[in-house]
């Protein structure tokens, strides 16, 4: 099933895609329906081009992961990692479809896209061995880790260039598990204002979801609902020849698999 999260005459409600409509369903957040409640349709399939589709839900840890594709370690001649180098984003910076990124202005000259297969936890799970890992799966979606590359290669670590409001968007919908058999098999595609930079594959991994999600929980326990960002693939914009950086007025789409495309305008520079 593929659910999303979306605003219909001013209410916020979930549902499940059925072609061009949505199906509502009691549940009124995701975790509800990951926590496998309120699943029963609730009033009539609304088209969607009658709401507006709102960020699936805002995940309680978002765990990311560097240097994981290998195409993206050879556009910067660096070796591949011996083990996942994980860092993280804050909650406070996912937003939806459509919804702006910005920055203050003057805070960074260099934002630049990632697009990312993200992973949706379905239950709680710690020390889980790598062949049970995608159990604990809910569901795939669409992300873009947004990244400020003069405050993450400045800063000494990346928390700060990675964790600006706005810099996580996330859908449009979360597809179930049972419905990508295999994670390690997925196009994914970066546009901006319609001209390709990244087009590669989630074959291209260099550590597996399932991989991730073992290696995560012996360190620490994933909930329902946290989300990994497992890493993006070559094409990104500070490694380009010049280099490319998002800038007012651009529209970012990324894509991944079939999942819909996630579009989100460059909105402009925040100031005091
Ligand atoms: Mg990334």
């Amino acid at each position: 099933m593929r659910w999303m999260t979306f605003e219909h005459n001013g209410k916020t409600r979930v549902g499940y895609l059925q072609a061009d409509h949505v199906q509502p369903v009691a549940a009124t957040d995701l975790f509800q329906i990951i926590a496998g409640e309120g699943t029963d349709p609730a009033g009539t399939p609304i088209p969607l081009t009658d709401v507006r589709v709102l960020a699936p839900l805002r995940p309680p840890k978002i765990i990311c992961v560097g240097q994981n594709y290998m195409d993206h370690c050879r556009e910067q001649n660096v070796e591949p990692p011996k083990k996942p180098l994980l860092f993280s984003k804050y909650p406070t910076c996912v937003i939806g479809p459509d919804e702006p990124i910005r920055w203050p202005k003057g805070l960074t000259e260099q934002v630049d896209f990632e697009v990312e297969l993200g992973v949706i936890i379905g239950r709680r799970a710690r020390l889980i061995p790598e062949e049970d890992a995608l159990d604990v799966v809910f569901g795939y979606v669409p992300v873009v880790d947004v990244s400020a590359r003069d405050l993450q290669f400045g800063d000494g670590q990346w928390m700060r260039g990675k964790s600006l409001d706005t810099f996580c968007p996330l859908g449009p919908v979360v597809v179930t598990r049972d419905e990508v058999p295999d994670p390690q098999n997925i196009p994914l595609k970066t546009r901006v204002n319609g001209i390709t930079y990244q087009d590669s594959n989630t074959s291209e991994m260099i550590f597996s979801v399932a991989h991730l999600i073992s290696y995560m929980s012996q360190a620490f326990t994933l909930e329902p609902g946290d989300l990994i960002l497992t890493g993006t693939p070559h094409g990104v914009g500070v490694f380009r020849d010049p280099p490319v950086f998002l800038q007012p007025g651009d529209i970012l789409e990324v894509e991944v698999g079939d999942f819909g495309i996630l579009r989100n305008p460059v909105g402009e520079m925040l100031t005091p």
